[in-house]
């Protein structure tokens, strides 16, 4: 038997939730299908900006939950391996936003979800899409076939790819490409033995990757490691992921003056899960009858920390071009490839610039020097990164000489 809805969304992570609970709200039928059957930790970021409060807030998640799910962070401590620090504060210093937050993900993504099925969404946990069937000629308006796992068959209208990185979604539609990065692995998991007052994250760079470090409600530090050369990935073969990650971190460097960091002794609360290959790229993200959101419609890497915020803007953008779609507005999801580019674009070329910088380190610690020196500089870069002003604050060519120029 084949079930017929308006809007199917493959995967059930913030992106999903998000853009079901839009579309549930605006009236339209709408399912979404979620691989995992509980929460369970899978290689994901917790850092993100103020900005990403403002969208959960405009979502209608409550300020209760948000306080529950985040904890306050007030600065990211940037740390290079030549010895320069600085910190990047997300608009604290400002009235514009409260500084940064560390999110519970367990907790945000199991609240996005309820949200989704409040606003009157069918969720459906421990489901699997396996296949998909796009309309074959362009314009036609047919449906989407997705195949789930067990043989049943559900035929949408509109098919969301919510699904990350390695989006089913992505790959029916043949837009998947590879990152152009160099291939890297992401590994995270949580520690124990912190208490819950404010405390600075981290961001170390060290040779052949850099090391996140952010504090989580619950007690709880969040570790992502990033890995990008060959002596570590090798490493990682013949030891494993618990001996590096353990050797990565009892490495850094202590905070000066004995800084705040009981979580060094604390034990793992759960195994170390890892993203291979960590980024990847799409070449469209809409198309007749379907689009990507969240990750699924491309992520670059961890470090300029941005799929949180990303996820949550290209849900809100994604269900206003879904809606259009719906009411038989011609136009209205290629419209969505235009909205992304037009708030996003900008961005991936200063998350570019950084990654360029990243990988020649002498250039990066001379950056680095610069923004430890430059309070206006600095101000300017975190507010971008945070999202809180528009990219083109970092793209000025007053504010690059100020950076580079000696
Ligand atoms: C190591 C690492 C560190 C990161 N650090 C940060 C950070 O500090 N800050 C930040 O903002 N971002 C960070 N990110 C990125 C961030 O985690 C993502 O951008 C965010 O989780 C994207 O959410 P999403 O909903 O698009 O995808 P996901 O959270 O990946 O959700 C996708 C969902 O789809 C489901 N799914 C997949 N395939 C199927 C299928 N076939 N059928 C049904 N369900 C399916 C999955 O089970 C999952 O629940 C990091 C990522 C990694 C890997």
């Amino acid at each position: 038997m084949t079930e017929r809805v308006e809007v199917a969304v493959v995967g059930g992570g913030l992106a999903g939730a998000a853009v079901a609970t839009a579309l549930a709200r605006a009236g339209r039928d709408v399912v979404v299908i979620e691989r995992q059957p509980v929460w369970r930790w899978r290689a994901c970021g917790v850092f993100s900006s103020p900005a990403s409060v403002v969208e959960l807030a405009r979502l209608g998640l409550d300020a209760g939950t948000i306080r529950q799910v985040g904890r306050s962070i007030p600065a990211m401590r940037v740390e290079t391996p030549g010895g320069t620090t600085f910190r990047l504060t997300y608009g604290s210093e400002s009235e514009q936003a409260a500084g940064a937050i560390g999110f519970d993900r367990s907790g945000l993504d199991d609240a996005l979800l309820r949200l989704a099925q409040e606003a009157g969404a069918d969720v459906r946990r421990g489901t699997t899409v396996v296949s998909l069937d796009l309309p074959r000629s362009a314009g036609t308006r047919e449906p989407t076939t997705l195949g789930i796992e067990g043989g049943r068959r559900i035929q949408a209208r509109v098919v969301v790819g919510a699904d990350g990185i390695r989006s089913v979604v992505a790959r029916a539609a043949g837009v998947a490409r590879r990152a152009r990065l160099p291939p890297r692995i992401g590994l995270t998991y949580h520690l124990k033995g912190d208490d819950d007052s404010a405390h600075d994250a981290r961001m170390v760079v060290i040779p052949g990757g850099y090391c996140g470090i952010a504090p989580v409600p619950g007690g709880l530090v969040n570790v992502g490691i990033v890995l990008e050369d060959r002596v570590r990935l090798r490493q990682l073969e013949s030891d494993g992921a618990a001996a590096v990650t353990e050797s990565v971190v009892a490495a850094l460097p202590p905070l000066p003056d004995g800084g705040f960091e009981p979580w060094r002794t604390g034990s793992r609360v759960e195994p170390v899960a890892g993203a291979w290959p960590l980024g990847h790229r799409v070449s469209r993200r809409a198309g007749d009858g379907w689009l990507l959101v969240g990750d699924a419609a491309g992520f670059l890497d961890p470090f300029t920390g941005e799929g949180i915020h990303r996820a949550l803007v290209s849900a809100r953008l994604a269900a206003a071009a879904i809606g259009g779609h719906l009411a038989g507005r011609s136009g209205a999801l290629p419209a969505y490839e235009r909205a992304m580019s037009n708030r996003f674009s900008g961005k991936d070329v200063v998350s570019w610039l950084v990654q360029m910088f990243l990988g020649r380190r002498a250039l990066f610690e001379y950056a680095a020097r610069r923004l430890a020196s430059r309070p206006a500089e600095r101000q300017t870069m975190s507010l971008v990164m945070s999202d809180l002003v528009p990219a083109r604050g970092a793209l000025d060519p007053r504010f690059l000489a100020a950076l580079l120029v000696p």
